[in-house]
């Protein structure tokens, strides 16, 4: 029997026949987030040994459609404002609590920012969340740090910022090599952490971080330490770090060796983390895959 999986563990990238956009009952929004995916041809420059992403299914298009992103997030808004998308299967069983609509988020199946019609579909979607006066409503990029250098990222993350917007900047290593071993990218750490500095100083950020167990093991005692001393050199150089999410796998992967980290062991990474760093205000978010 095929089953609704429940709507916060449903996070495939497709409401109905849309293309592009698609609501999720998300953990780390802490309530309903409606994702927009720029990158439906699945490219990334990262190949993330933990990406949800399949890219052995065949994609459906590869072009973004604007005006098709504008009227499939419009018609959500419209269901999420409304209430009636709580009306529908799987979202009838969300708890109350969870039934506010928090963010609009560049998320997808690749890096948003790497996709040319970034730009313009903020533009695009800052416009429509002031036509529904969704002032609170965050618009949310959710990035590997890769592109925040590009003139037309840096653009586009300003019209973020003058309508609510949040930064979560992924960061999931301390050392080269295991940076190597798990987002597998022709981007640097050294780069990554470039980036980071550059953005942080311009925007507040939220660094994203997932450890994992990866073939057997987690990340090592100097993996911990060397990511602590990223976290320090960040914060020495000036940026705005509005709070790390700590999460693990937390869905089935494609690669069968991407296991979640026990919820003891991200207790204990955290634990050293604000031992260190107590300043930061650490999120935890633990794994649900068995
Ligand atoms: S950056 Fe995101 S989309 Fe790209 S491979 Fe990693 S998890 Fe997947």
């Amino acid at each position: 029997m095929t089953g609704i999986a429940p709507a916060h563990t449903d996070h495939r990238r497709m409401w109905r026949s849309f293309d592009y956009c698609y609501p999720v009952i998300s953990r780390r929004s802490k309530g309903l987030s409606l994702g927009v995916n720029l990158n439906p041809g699945k490219a990334c420059n990262f190949d993330c040994v933990y990406c949800e992403v399949d890219r052995l299914v065949p994609v459906k298009r590869r072009d973004v459609d604007l005006d098709q992103v504008e009227d499939e997030m419009k018609i959500l808004i419209e269901l999420a404002v409304s209430g009636d998308l709580f009306k529908t299967r799987p979202f009838s069983a969300v708890k109350s609590e969870l039934r506010r609509l928090n963010d609009i988020a560049f998320s997808g199946d690749g890096e948003p920012s790497a996709a040319k019609e970034f730009l313009e579909s903020v533009g695009r979607l800052a416009r429509l969340k002031r036509q529904f006066n969704l002032t609170d409503v965050k618009l949310v990029l959710i990035t590997n740090a890769t592109g925040f250098k590009d003139a037309d990222v840096i653009s586009g993350i300003d019209t973020m910022m003058a309508n609510n917007g949040e930064i979560w900047a992924k960061l999931d290593a301390g050392t080269e090599n295991y940076y190597q071993a798990i987002n597998r990218s022709a981007v640097s750490l050294a780069q990554i952490i470039e980036n980071l500095v550059f953005a942080g100083k311009r925007w507040p950020i939220i660094i994203q971080t997932l450890f994992l167990e990866w073939a057997g093991s987690g990340p090592s005692r100097h993996e911990i330490s060397s990511y602590i001393d990223r976290l320090k050199y960040l914060l020495d150089s000036g940026i705005r770090l509005q709070g790390l999410q700590l999460h693990t796998v937390a869905r089935p992967t494609p690669e069968a060796e991407a296991r979640p980290l026990s919820s003891a062991t991200l207790d204990e990474i955290a634990n050293n983390i604000t031992s260190e760093l107590p300043d930061i205000s650490v999120d935890v978010f633990y794994g649900t895959v068995a």
